[in-house]
């Protein structure tokens, strides 16, 4: 029989509100492959923990919650559905509370192990365009196209406010620039799966640029998927 081509993945790694998911929704969008956000899948697991009332320092209950918990991705009409073994809660998942307890989750190893298995059986089995922050180091180092997008703190603080706020929420932009620089700190510090620039990933700085402009830079790249 012969062998299935390669499905194509593409990695994209960078911090919060660097525009990895606008961005990577749209590519997989434009190549007809499936969209991954990974940080859905942390979210998840932490609103699963946080509802059991499991204890965030307890790392031996988080990777057992991690081992019995099921966290599926999809699109239905055209929105992220995040299933949390089988229950729809991408509507739960962005909170300010939840967003600031992900880290707690996201330090542990074994946890990180669970996820990066659930990932690289995503990603393999259709190919997918794949955005977190360990993706291009960790779950698919050798991913057909790895990029890293960045952009001044500043700016990724103004883009997460302008979102907060067309959601109704009443955080201030001082409160988001001081959670920006917390999770930069949590995300590039931890001990395993920390968010770092891969030798051969292509860097994009985001800062000045328009979300049509980093699609057609990075569909650039890619011309020959
Ligand atoms: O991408 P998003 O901001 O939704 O991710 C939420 C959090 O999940 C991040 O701050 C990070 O701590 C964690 N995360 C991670 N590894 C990934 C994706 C997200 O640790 N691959």
């Amino acid at each position: 029989m012969a062998r299935q081509p390669k499905k194509t993945v593409i990695a994209i790694d960078g911090p919060a509100g660097s525009g990895k998911s606008t961005v990577s929704k749209l590519i997989a969008k434009r190549l007809g492959l499936l969209y991954i956000d990974t940080g859905a899948m942390y979210r998840a697991l932490t609103l699963k923990a946080i509802r059991l009332g499991v204890d965030l320092e307890d790392e031996g209950g988080l990777v057992e919650l991690a081992r019995s918990t099921d966290v599926e991705l999809g699109y239905k009409y055209g929105k992220q559905v995040v299933l949390l073994d089988g229950e729809d809660v991408a509507g739960l998942i962005r909170t300010a509370d939840l967003t600031n307890k992900v880290k707690y989750i996201a330090r542990v190893p074994g946890v990180r192990h669970e996820m990066v298995r659930m990932q690289r059986r995503m990603g393999e089995k259709s190919g997918a365009v794949m955005e977190g922050r360990d993706i291009t180091t960790v779950v698919f180092p050798d991913a057909d196209y790895k990029f890293y997008l960045d952009a001044d703190p500043e700016e990724r603080a103004h883009r997460r406010f302008k979102e907060l706020k067309e959601s109704g929420s009443p955080i201030t932009l001082e409160e988001i620039n001081k959670d920006v620089i917390a999770r930069d700190e949590s995300d590039m510090k931890r001990s395993v799966g920390a968010l770092k620039v891969a030798d051969d990933a292509i860097v994009i700085d985001t800062t000045d640029l328009s979300v049509d402009g980093v699609v057609d830079e990075i569909m650039n790249k890619i011309s020959q998927v």
